[in-house]
């Protein structure tokens, strides 16, 4: 049962439930980039988040990789499992785009074999800085260990799904992962794998199948959001 809200960011809101360590995710008709100043309201949105979000929480957990998934409850909410948010962003490359060639100069489509993975510190008022693994362990309470687990299951996620969006005719470019610490202390992925949080490109022709679209005008983001649910669909 959903109760109170918890949290309103800026793609979902979070509500309590009867259940101490169960949240409600309710995925926004809203898209925001560049931290929040450029906005739109985009009715759907949220729709396809949640269902595309839900299927990869499935298809992960089907190769087990647990996440705070616990059950779609309808088609913009997400049962899950509450936990204590650390705040990194874990971002995953196999393809150079976005920050990562302004911030070194690196030519636009450098592979990356392996992936890449980079720490982030989930500040909206600080930018996210980028960070390394010794100011994680500062900026958190993860201890080596912890902190090694997750960028080991970020690279695992990488490999699950990479296969799968190949089968999509999808090059996963780069995504970012969170993930929390439960209740028992353990820590688990959460918060969602959307076009929001991935970069999708379609393997022939390299169209932008995400977010993408939102930040730089050159395309309709519920087609594209569409393109990815479908597609998935149909390969399951
Ligand atoms: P933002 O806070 O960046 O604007 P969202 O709009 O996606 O992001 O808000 C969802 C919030 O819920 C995020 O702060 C995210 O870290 C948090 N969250 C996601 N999954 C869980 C979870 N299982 N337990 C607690 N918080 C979560
Ligand atoms: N990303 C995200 N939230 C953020 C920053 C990045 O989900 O606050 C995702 C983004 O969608 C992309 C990947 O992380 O799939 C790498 O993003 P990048 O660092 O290139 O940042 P951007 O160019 O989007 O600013």
């Amino acid at each position: 049962m959903k109760k109170e809200l918890l949290y309103e960011g800026k793609a979902k809101r979070v509500y309590l439930t009867d259940q101490p360590n169960q949240l409600i995710l309710a995925y926004k008709n809203e898209a925001t980039a560049f931290n929040g100043k450029k906005k739109a309201k985009i009715l759907g949105k949220g729709r396809f988040n949640n269902l595309i979000s839900a299927y990869l929480f499935q298809y992960l957990a089907e190769h087990k990789v647990s996440s705070h998934f616990i059950k779609q409850l309808n088609e913009e909410e997400q049962l899950v499992e509450r936990t204590e948010i650390i705040p990194l962003e874990v971002v995953v490359r196999n393809l150079a785009t976005g920050s990562i060639v302004q911030r070194l100069g690196l030519k636009e489509k450098t592979v990356f074999q392996p992936a890449l993975v980079e720490l982030y510190f989930k500040d909206d008022s600080l930018d996210d800085p980028i960070i390394n693994d010794q100011h994680a362990l500062l900026l958190t309470d993860l201890t080596e260990e912890e902190l090694d687990l997750i960028k080991g299951t970020a690279l695992s996620i990488n490999q699950i799904l990479q296969p799968l969006f190949e089968k999509a005719a999808v090059r996963l470019v780069d995504f970012k992962l969170e993930f929390g610490r439960n209740q028992d202390g353990d820590i688990i992925l959460a918060d969602e794998i959307s076009p929001d949080t991935c970069r999708f490109w379609d393997m022939a022709t390299n169209e932008r199948l995400d977010k993408d679209v939102f930040r730089q005008d050159t395309g309709d983001l519920l087609t594209v959001y569409q393109e990815i649910l479908n597609r998935l669909e149909a390969i399951k």
